[in-house]
């Protein structure tokens, strides 16, 4: 569910109307709703009720210090994969103790610190890293909290760059020697054997991939629970979201329709998930990102020219790739709406932006009803992964960041100005 709707013609977010804030921030322009976040926050939370847990959201998707407030105070904790995420959420209002460090490469600063903040867990990627996290926590006289994040070699059948659980990726400890791992850990000083994890990959849309890996790794983590006195298991996220068609899978009613079923629910992933989990006795941690915020955000922007050529309608727009990548990096699917509907033909369009990259569009060839110059869009499914990937490719300003609540709304972040993108640079004396 999300509350990006249109009410008569005008798309809203919750009680407000979008075009409006178009009028009065400019575009391109970021837009969340915060009844949105709370509401897949907590069908989540209910979801998981039967189980002790934790819901520690993937702020690498949307890390704005309002978002993360929104969540904080519902009790959220944080996956965070760098220092600079961790300072954040200290930023942002929220408990170091309820955060998990994960990421093939932490720094010795960064592991130092994570430790003096407390965190929950590292998740830890390497054996190597085990090793570093034991000697920096010895030099700072503690014991630092750890699970390992097991890869099980099941794939997530999902897009490649996003597929993280096979032996083809980078991440996590190969199932099969993750046992031997954890005898040699515990026998370091300063390491606390505190739980499991692990993560197969983004955009989950069944939930079968899940299953098989929980019930592959299960048998081992019974093991390393008993051995080890560990205090949780993670799942991980990667809990996928509607793209298409976004606007209809923001009501109630799509959720009942039959084109609604199999999808990864929250309800699903419990029926699914709980019985395997319960019997465990662990505190239950998860890591949502896209699935907590992609639906809660949209990206609204102008049309710049209408430019026909002999087999191509052209819809040039003033938000481009450096705003959002997503299409570009991953050939996703964002659905296009107009603001304003005005209804008549539809026309097969290539919306796209500005910047000189063949890769800068944001769909091709779909259907969409004709627009001419000045009229607004909006980007649906934004909230992932959008505003946290933006650049300053061709010296853009990073779009501006509004968070609405019922008729409420409020600049979650400003538009950078032009002069701040350079303001570390310097022509060097000797060019003078
Ligand atoms: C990116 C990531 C997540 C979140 O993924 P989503 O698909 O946004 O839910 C969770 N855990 C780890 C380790 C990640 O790298």
């Amino acid at each position: 569910m999300h509350l990006f709707r249109y009410v008569g013609k005008n798309l809203f977010c919750e009680g407000v109307s979008v075009d409006s804030l178009a009028k009065k921030f400019g575009t391109p322009l970021y837009v969340y709703s915060q009844a949105t976040l709370e509401d897949h926050f907590q069908k989540l939370d209910s979801a998981l009720a039967p189980l002790d847990h934790l819901i520690c959201f993937a702020m690498k998707a949307n890390s704005n210090l309002s978002v993360m407030r929104t969540l904080a105070n519902r009790g959220s904790g944080f996956d965070v994969v760098s220092a600079g995420e961790l300072q954040r959420v200290i930023a942002a209002g929220g408990d170091p103790k309820k955060c998990v460090f994960a990421g093939v490469a932490k720094s010795e600063k960064e592991i130092e610190f994570a430790l003096q903040k407390g965190i929950y867990s590292f998740n830890c990627e390497s054996e190597p890293e085990i090793l570093r996290i034991n000697k920096v926590a010895a030099r700072l006289k503690k014991r630092a909290p750890i699970a390992v994040r097991i890869n099980p070699n099941v794939s997530a059948k999902t897009h490649s760059k996003i597929t993280t659980g096979t032996y083809e990726n980078k991440f996590g400890i190969q199932f099969e020697h993750v046992e031997a791992i954890y005898a040699r850990a515990s026998k370091l000083k300063n390491i606390w054997l505190r739980g499991v994890q692990m993560h197969i990959g983004s955009q989950l849309t069944d939930v079968t991939p899940y299953e098989l890996a929980v019930k592959k790794v299960l048998p081992l983590v019974k093991k390393l629970a008993a051995n080890y006195k560990l205090e949780f298991f993670s799942p991980g996220g990667g809990l996928g979201i509607i793209y298409n068609p976004a606007l209809a899978s923001g009501s109630n009613e799509w959720w009942q329709s039959k084109a609604a079923k199999g999808i990864l629910t929250p309800a699903v992933y419990a029926e699914k998930l709980l019985p395997l989990l319960k019997p465990l006795g662990l505190k239950i941690l998860i890591e949502p990102g896209r699935f907590i915020v992609g639906n809660a955000g949209a990206l609204v922007t102008q049309v710049e020219y209408v430019k026909r050529t002999g087999k191509k309608n052209f819809v040039i727009v003033d938000a481009a790739m450096n705003d959002l990548i997503r299409p570009a990096f991953y050939d996703s699917y964002h659905e296009i709406v107009p603001l304003v509907k005005k209804g008549g033909v539809t026309v097969s369009s290539d919306v796209v932006g500005g910047i000189c990259e063949s890769g800068d569009y944001f769909c091709k060839d779909r259907p969409l009803a004709k627009v001419g110059e000045g009229d607004r869009l909006a980007l649906l499914s934004a909230g992932a992964y959008g505003f946290v990937m933006a650049s300053n490719y061709n010296t853009r300003p990073l779009a501006v960041e509004v968070l609405v609540s019922g008729k409420k709304f409020a600049v979650a972040r400003e538009r950078q100005k032009v002069k701040d993108i350079w303001a570390g640079e310097k022509v060097v004396a000797w060019l003078k």
